[in-house]
């Protein structure tokens, strides 16, 4: 059996990924923040048996997890959803040592693809999504929009999604190096961009699309 330094060590890892991915979904770079977290699963048993023998709070936040589970979907990242559920598979002390649903977390965000699936084809159908009410959707249309990916005109009183990929559109980038807001087109701040004010060679973070 593992030592409760070793536990630890785990938990501090798992815990440290879940960091860094939750950074990287603040830059808007879901695809980037799936692929960072899903490095956590080596590290998941470790965490969760640590937490289950040493600490009271019952089920500590699973932050890696959390941003599988929640930008997986809109982002149609299949091969996420399946990579947790074949190392819980692999491995059936994890969800032994879980609070957390983890199986039926999993399961539920493969509907929310399906959701996310069904939305996607009604815009670009240009289908108005006015029936749009439930929960589900409507958290899917707003990471879309969110991310750059849908955006929304009101006519009448309804409102029309459309996708809005134009990567030539303006947007509004803050240089994470020295917080510098620079205008460009949307395209500029998807890569690494030279800042023309600290002259660091960085990441920019799209901060929103600037009305024409
Ligand atoms: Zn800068």
């Amino acid at each position: 059996m593992a030592t409760k330094l070793e536990l630890m060590a785990e938990q501090e890892r798992f815990d440290r990924i879940g960091e860094v991915a939750r950074v990287a979904t603040t830059r808007f770079d879901f695809h980037s923040a799936v692929k960072l977290a899903l490095d956590s699963l080596p590290h998941l048993l470790g965490k969760l048996q640590y937490e289950k023998r040493y600490c009271s709070n019952s089920s500590p936040p699973i932050i890696a997890l959390d941003a599988i589970f929640h930008f997986a979907p809109p982002n149609f990242l299949y091969y996420a959803l399946d990579a947790i559920e074949k190392h819980l598979d692999e491995d059936k002390r994890i969800e032994k040592a879980s609070d957390h649903d983890l199986r039926g977390r999993v399961n539920h965000a493969k509907s929310l693809m399906e959701v996310a699936l069904s939305l996607w084809q009604r815009i670009e159908q240009v289908i108005p999504v006015s029936s749009v009410v439930d929960e589900d959707q409507k958290g899917i249309l707003a990471d879309w929009q969110r991310g750059g990916i849908v955006t929304t005109t009101i006519r009448g009183n309804t409102p029309h999604y459309s996708f809005a990929l134009e990567l030539n559109s303006v947007w509004t980038g803050k240089c994470e190096c020295c917080g510098v807001m620079v205008r460009g087109a949307k395209v500029q701040f998807l890569n690494v961009k030279r800042c023309p004010s600290c002259r660091g060679l960085g990441r920019f973070v799209l901060v929103s699309p600037v009305s024409q």
